[in-house]
């Protein structure tokens, strides 16, 4: 819609596209890069409950959205400040999900791992409560499928799958 003329779909590279007739402008749609962060304290992993919707009430990793002027490295650092009051900083790759449970976009989920560098527990504004989780007693209700899928990895030991 840069040029104020309706979009129509087309179908480009094999799908279904929005496109515009005037100016050829495509309105491409893929999975936005979002991050999240495993702290671990022994075999206590930090977990926010989330106090908004989706999932409301349900328990997640520390994770968020990028913004267009980050990489995902900041914003996971930012995520888990923001949400937990912990400063971390990250120590390696665990693994890069897709997340398709999400109902506002699917997203495309970097999860690293980070340690303690300081701070404060104490939920952000999106959360209700923040608090350490043995991994052999995680809550029944975790927000989004990559939570069980990570937090399920790291409690059992299992390797990545591929
Ligand atoms: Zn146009």
């Amino acid at each position: 819609m840069a040029c104020g003329h309706a979009l129509e779909e087309r179908e480009l590279d094999g799908r279904p596209r929005r496109v515009c007739p005037a100016c050829g402008l495509v309105h491409w749609e893929n999975p936005v890069p979002a991050a999240a962060v495993v702290v671990l304290r022994g075999r206590e992993v930090l977990l926010c409950r989330r106090a908004v919707p989706p999932r409301e009430g349900c328990w997640g990793l520390p994770a968020g959205y990028q913004e267009i002027d980050e990489s995902a490295e900041s914003t996971a650092v930012r995520e888990t400040r923001e949400e937990t009051g912990l400063i971390v900083r990250l120590t390696g790759l665990i693994d890069v999900l897709s997340t398709t449970d999400d109902p506002r976009k699917p997203s495309l989920l970097v999860v690293y791992s980070g340690e303690e560098m300081g701070g404060e527990l104490c939920p952000g504004d999106d959360c209700a409560e923040v608090a350490f989780h043995s991994l052999d007693e995680l809550p029944q209700e975790l927000a989004f499928h990559n939570d069980r899928v990570v937090l399920e990895r790291l409690r059992s030991g299992a390797p990545r799958p591929w």
